[in-house]
């Protein structure tokens, strides 16, 4: 069954509630004014009792019961309040009872079997329905039952009138509570009514519009508030994806358009071999240029996408700086960069995702070639120290300005951007770089001073990894190595 809604629930709740609040209202003043008429009744009653008990003491301790009982005719008989009284002795013997008790034979029992507040009864005849109390009185140490009576009629018409009053006011008073429930549930779900107008209007291109926020700090005014913060991150992921996707367009681009251009001219007229040698070799590097900068786009949407993947397992640090470092060696021969690669003769073993690794050590040595002139030297260091593993690369390059360091790390950021076009770079490297070292639980931590180099180190702590498991020896892309090498040295 579909729920009702959030209005007509609150309705019915509040018209619920109400409806039982008038109920058990309406019941107990219909029963509190049954009691207070009943003890009224009683007091009316004992009071009679007692103005019985004063006339017999008015006569003494020697009155006889024949004067008792003319007494009691002479004060009672006449009077109409005497229809209901009858007074019997110890013994039994009766003093006075009234016409109508005497009719209807109501029975009275003796003073002494009865309580001392009296006993306090209903007699029906008839149409007739009279509350009666036997009440036990002494006088001059004789004991006296008195039994007097009050009509019923006029409290039985004022319960009843009052009855039928509640009864006649109660759906009306609960129409009046439904009428209000709905007014108020209307009232109160209003402020949600207009959030929802407005978040109805929010679409992909005005991500900008904010939720209004009522000024009464309460449940809506927080929901305002939770929805306006998921806006502003969706809005920030949806304009850093733009930015993304323009990027990378803008990225692509240039080598496509170089491709282009390079073809072009080479087809124009007709050339030597060497030429078309030329050409294509330029094309061949912007292709692969292209390659590295796909293969980079397509790991970040990975990473967005929550797909990369990483395994972790036991990694000699050591043996993998020695093949990455003896990977760039020709490369920076060519360079004429003085480089040297620095690991400990004993195995350095850390839990890591080995492609990763050597992604972002590739990305590191990449940028400090690119970024260093010919004649300087490029440093890619593993040391252990205190339970830890530190990797480094260092260059004597260019370096980075304090200013832009605290960017470098976003994507496409380039420092330089005229010169990207020479050197390659798309300013996706060392923010994939940040992705890899976060998943590896550490920090990328860069030093580097304008003109003098750059350091980027990071740390990642070393397992204890038992020699026989035999995963000293690496692979990686058909380099294979053995730990002896300690140092290797490239020529400027
Ligand atoms: P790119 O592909 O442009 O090198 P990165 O994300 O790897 O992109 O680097 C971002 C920017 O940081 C680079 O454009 C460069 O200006 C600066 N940078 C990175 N590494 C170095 C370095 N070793 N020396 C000087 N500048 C560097």
């Amino acid at each position: 069954m579909r729920p009702l809604p959030i209005r007509l629930r609150l309705t019915l709740w509040y018209g619920a509630i109400f409806a039982a609040a008038a109920v058990l209202l309406s019941l107990s003043s219909w029963w509190m004014l049954r009691h207070i008429l009943k003890v009224t009744e009683y007091n009316e009653l004992q009071e009679r009792a007692e103005d019985v008990q004063l006339l017999f003491q008015r006569l003494g301790p020697g009155a006889s019961l024949e004067s008792l009982r003319a007494v009691v005719d002479e004060n009672y008989k006449i009077k109409d309040d005497g229809k209901y009284l009858q007074i019997a002795d110890e013994n039994g013997q009766w003093i006075y009872r009234s016409p109508r008790l005497a009719e209807w034979n109501v029975q009275l029992r003796l003073a002494r079997e009865l309580p001392s507040h009296g006993v306090l009864e209903e007699v029906y005849h008839g149409t007739r329905d009279v509350r009666t109390l036997a009440y036990p009185i002494t006088v001059n140490g004789r004991s006296y039952s008195v039994q007097t009576g009050l009509s019923l009629s006029k409290s039985k018409v004022l319960l009843a009138t009052f009855g039928a009053q509640l009864l006649l006011l109660t759906p009306a008073v609960l129409i009046l509570a439904a009428i209000g429930g709905h007014i108020m549930s209307r009232k109160a779900l209003a402020p949600v009514a207009a959030i929802a107008t407005m978040a109805r209007r929010i679409n992909d291109r005005s991500l900008d519009v904010r939720l209004p926020i009522p000024a009464t700090n309460d449940e809506v005014s927080h929901l305002s508030e939770t929805l306006n913060q998921m806006l502003e991150r969706i809005e920030s992921g949806v304009r850093s994806m733009r930015e993304f996707t323009a990027n990378a367009a803008h990225e692509l681009r240039t080598p496509i358009s170089l491709i282009r251009t390079e073809v072009e001219v080479a087809l124009s007229f007709p050339r030597e071999a060497d030429e078309y040698r030329e050409s294509c070799e330029q094309v061949q590097l912007e292709a692969t240029r292209m390659t590295s900068l796909i293969q980079s786009l397509l790991m970040l949407a990975r990473i967005d996408a929550g797909t990369e993947e990483t395994r972790f397992a036991p990694l000699d640090a050591a043996q993998l700086v020695l093949l990455i470092g003896s990977k760039w060696k020709n490369s920076m021969d060519h360079a004429l960069l003085d480089f040297s690669v620095i690991a400990p003769n004993e195995p350095v073993w850390i839990l890591a995702d080995l492609h990763s690794m050597q992604r972002l050590l590739t990305i590191l040595i990449d940028n400090a070639m690119r970024y260093t002139p010919s004649g300087g030297s490029v440093e890619l260091r593993a040391v252990q120290q205190d339970g830890v593993a530190i990797l480094s690369v260092r260059d004597t390059g260019i370096g980075i300005a304090p200013e832009h360091l605290p960017r470098i790390f976003d994507r496409f950021y380039r420092v330089d951007r005229t010169r990207d076009g020479t050197s390659g770079g798309s300013g996706l490297g060392l923010a994939l770089a940040k992705w890899i070292a976060e998943k590896h639980n550490t920090t990328l931590i860069v030093e580097s001073e304008a003109g003098r180099g750059t350091c980027f180190r990071f740390e990642i702590p070393v397992v204890n990894v038992q020699a026989q498991i035999g995963v000293r020896s690496l692979s990686i892309a058909g380099f294979s190595s053995t730990t002896n090498a300690q140092i290797i040295h490239g020529d400027s």
